[in-house]
């Protein structure tokens, strides 16, 4: 960072001071991951300077046969991770994603059922604030009042009633499996179509440790900086009868010129994806996020549907008598990072909620096991519990530190 120190320290000092926050905090945040320093090297490079609209071979400038070896490279791994038949890695993010996906197979008010937002679906299944709620006509399932799991008879129920041309699987906050089978199923019997937004769990599904809806979906969107552990960014898979379709919906339907740097550093993430150790990773991940939802429960806090099945977990902070508002920033005090959440059914609002989400992507990569996670657990019940008494929150504030210590961030960068 030598240039950027003589030239630009005021940047450079904010971004010292996010290096330190990373380093001294336990990341839940069940959206983010912490990315390897080959990854880190890819995003930073000459890449950027690249313009390339277009796609490899058939591109509207020139000197783009070097960026069309790296396009290629990261359209060839993410079909061998999930078995696609054909790949775009060119959507600036899991929203860019989404959008082309509709852009591709929907009209201005075309009819889609998607999972409510507040039940855990995410702002581009149809938000009356955002593009997908503003130009199509969202309809919503969304999870048992009971269960807390999808309902997929009513699923098929409401399928049945709306008669809509797309159906949207995937969520933000379902801590449970989703049978991608099966609501592939309803969405052939009704005559949709059928796209999964697999940003949560892809990391997991390219291990194997969830179902894999390839097989199921014409389409399959997800962010690459979730469980999937690259840089920021989108990626659509599809069929190949889809595959002109998506591409001209990403561009020029939905963006300019790809960032060539990103999807370098796709391609590198990708290629970790593809090593045995993947397995591994995902697999802790999965074992941790469990003994953190048995920690909590085992300290009667609540987790929406009693537990999870894969990365993260929703609290209901409810009978802590805390919201989450208040819960998210008692735990930011002692160094735990995490999101207030509406719950299924929250009776408050979505800027209070009656949640707080948590997942482990991020601290696995960290390399964070099963002890750490009870510490954790324990550390959180803690906090929640005694969220006004400042000897036990600097308790908290102490394990939380020792913790950290033990599990080095980035040794090597120095901002
Ligand atoms: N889809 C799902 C299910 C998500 O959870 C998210 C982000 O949280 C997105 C899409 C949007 O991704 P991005 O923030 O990259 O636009």
């Amino acid at each position: 960072m030598e240039n950027l120190r003589k030239q630009d320290p005021e940047v450079l000092k904010a971004m010292g001071l996010e290096l330190q926050r990373q380093r001294d905090n336990i990341e839940l945040i069940a959206s983010e991951n912490i990315v390897s320093e080959a990854v880190l090297e890819a995003m930073g490079s000459v890449l950027t300077n690249k313009y390339a609209e277009g796609y490899p071979g058939k591109r509207f400038y020139g000197g783009c046969e070097h960026v069309d070896i790296v396009e290629d490279i990261a359209r060839d791994r993410a079909k061998e991770i999930f078995g696609a038949e054909h790949a775009n890695v060119q959507p600036h993010s899991g929203a860019q994603a989404n959008m082309a996906v509709y852009l591709a197979v929907l009209k201005p008010g075309d009819t889609v059922l998607g999972m409510n937002l507040a039940h855990g679906g995410h702002l581009t299944h149809g938000s009356p604030v955002n593009a997908s709620g503003l130009l199509y006509n969202f309809v919503a399932y969304g999870v048992d009042e009971d269960t807390f799991t999808i309902n997929y008879e009513e699923v098929r129920k409401a399928a049945f009633k709306h008669r809509p041309r797309l159906i949207v699987a995937g969520a933000s906050a379902y801590p449970r499996t989703i049978d991608f089978e099966k609501l592939g199923k309803i969405a052939e019997d009704v005559g949709a179509l059928f796209m999964v937004d697999m940003a949560h769990i892809a990391g997991l599904v390219a291990a194997g440790l969830h179902p894999n809806p390839v097989p199921y979906a014409h389409f399959v969107t997800t962010t690459t900086h979730k469980t999937l552990r690259g840089p920021r960014g989108g990626l659509i898979l599809c069929r190949k009868p889809w595959a002109a379709a998506i591409d001209k919906a990403v561009f020029p339907g939905t963006q300019g010129g790809p960032l060539m740097h990103i999807i370098a550093a796709k391609a590198v993430a990708f290629g970790e994806v593809l090593q045995p150790s993947w397995k591994q990773y995902a697999q802790q991940v999965i074992n941790n996020a469990k003994v953190l939802a048995d920690t909590l429960v085992g300290e009667g806090i609540n987790i929406v549907s009693g537990g999870t099945d894969n990365h993260l977990m929703l609290i209901d902070t409810r009978g802590l008598n805390i919201t989450g508002k208040v819960a998210e920033h008692v735990l930011d005090s002692i160094g735990i990072t995490a999101n207030k959440n509406a719950i299924p059914f929250d009776p408050t609002s979505p800027f209070v909620t009656s949640g707080i989400r948590l997942g482990t992507p991020a601290a696995t990569s960290r390399g964070m096991d099963e002890t750490a996670m009870k510490t954790i657990g324990e550390v959180i019940a803690m906090t929640l519990k005694n969220h006004e008494d400042e000897a036990i929150l600097a308790k908290a504030r102490g394990i939380v530190r020792d913790l950290t210590a033990q599990y080095p961030l980035y040794p090597t960068v120095q901002y």
